[in-house]
């Protein structure tokens, strides 16, 4: 294939995949919705988990967004070192943004930071975000997509505890963040978090846990533990559906982690929300796609 036809089969699969998981929520966060309203005994919290339901289905058949804030387009990206276009990926994924925010339209969420400004296209400086991991030998191109929404970056905090917190001190600060900003990020909340040595670290960890699917751990059995004890521990504040009380106020908790300096714990929170807009898509060096978040996908 040459490049150009690359470039355009590229850019128009992000512009249509960027489009569509604005307006569907991946299968996994749509089949906990539908749990978690299965275990809900309070009257309105059955009626927001019914009227969520009830958005979601008129988004699809009105082709409109499932929330009217589509974020801040995120990308994750793990780039295999032997993808062949792998160079021409941040500027193909900067115009697959543009295009999609006047072909969804997707809400212009770009505004230049001093300057005050919004740019009406969804780009800018650093905007889309790219985070980015090389994978050795490989020629596949591997993305998490992510609308990054106002009200659920809100209870993004990271910091480096003091030597000796230990893990009591991870549970308080991710217990004391979802007890005072978990209600604005619209409950059931995916919480995301991440451990390292230094606060860059830690952040873009959580952010990470953020785009595993719902259902999985972490592969240390102590950490799983964790993320189950997390789990219980801040659905026991009954945040609730929309913040509004209920049974439930997650719809998991995932950490990530890496190994670190041996004084201190560096560990941060992220949060999605209810409208958790994350898609998976995989590229191979043809240009062949599989999208795994949603099925039946294919444009
Ligand atoms: S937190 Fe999520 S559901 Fe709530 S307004 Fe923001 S993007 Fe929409």
């Amino acid at each position: 294939m040459i490049e150009k036809e690359a470039a355009e089969k590229i850019t128009d699969t992000m512009v249509k995949f960027i489009d569509y998981t604005g307006k569907c929520l991946p299968d996994d966060v749509r089949g906990k919705l539908d749990e978690l309203s299965r275990q809900e005994t309070i009257p309105l919290a059955k009626i927001i988990y019914d009227t969520m339901m009830k958005n979601q289905k008129l988004a699809i058949d009105l082709d409109r967004p499932s929330c009217q804030d589509t974020g801040a387009i995120q990308f994750f990206i793990k780039c295999g070192a032997k993808f062949p276009y792998i160079g021409e990926l941040p500027a193909l994924l900067k115009d697959a943004t543009m295009r999609a925010t006047k072909a969804a339209p997707l809400r212009h969420n770009c505004v230049e930071t001093f300057d005050e400004y919004n740019t009406g296209k969804n780009v800018g400086t650093d905007i889309p975000s790219i985070f980015w991991d090389i994978i050795p030998d490989t020629d596949k191109l591997d993305i998490n997509t992510y609308m990054a929404g106002g009200g659920c970056s809100l209870p993004g905090k990271a910091m480096v505890l003091m030597p000796g917190e230990g893990y009591e001190g991870v549970t308080k600060f991710v217990l004391d963040q979802m007890t005072t900003y978990g209600l604005n990020a619209c409950p059931p909340l995916l919480v995301g978090v991440g451990i390292g040595t230094s606060v860059e670290v830690a952040a873009v960890l959580s952010k990470k846990a953020l785009m595993r699917p719902l259902g999985s751990h972490n592969k240390n059995a102590r950490a799983a533990e964790m993320e189950k004890l997390l789990e219980e521990g801040i659905n026991k504040i009954g945040l609730g559906p929309q913040g509004l009380m209920g049974k439930n106020s997650v719809m998991g908790v995932h950490i990530e982690n890496a190994a670190r300096h041996p004084s201190v714990i560096g560990v941060a929170v992220n949060v999605g929300c209810w409208s958790h807009r994350r898609g998976h898509i995989v590229f191979d060096r043809e240009l062949n796609y599989v999208i795994d978040s949603h099925s039946g996908v294919n444009f």
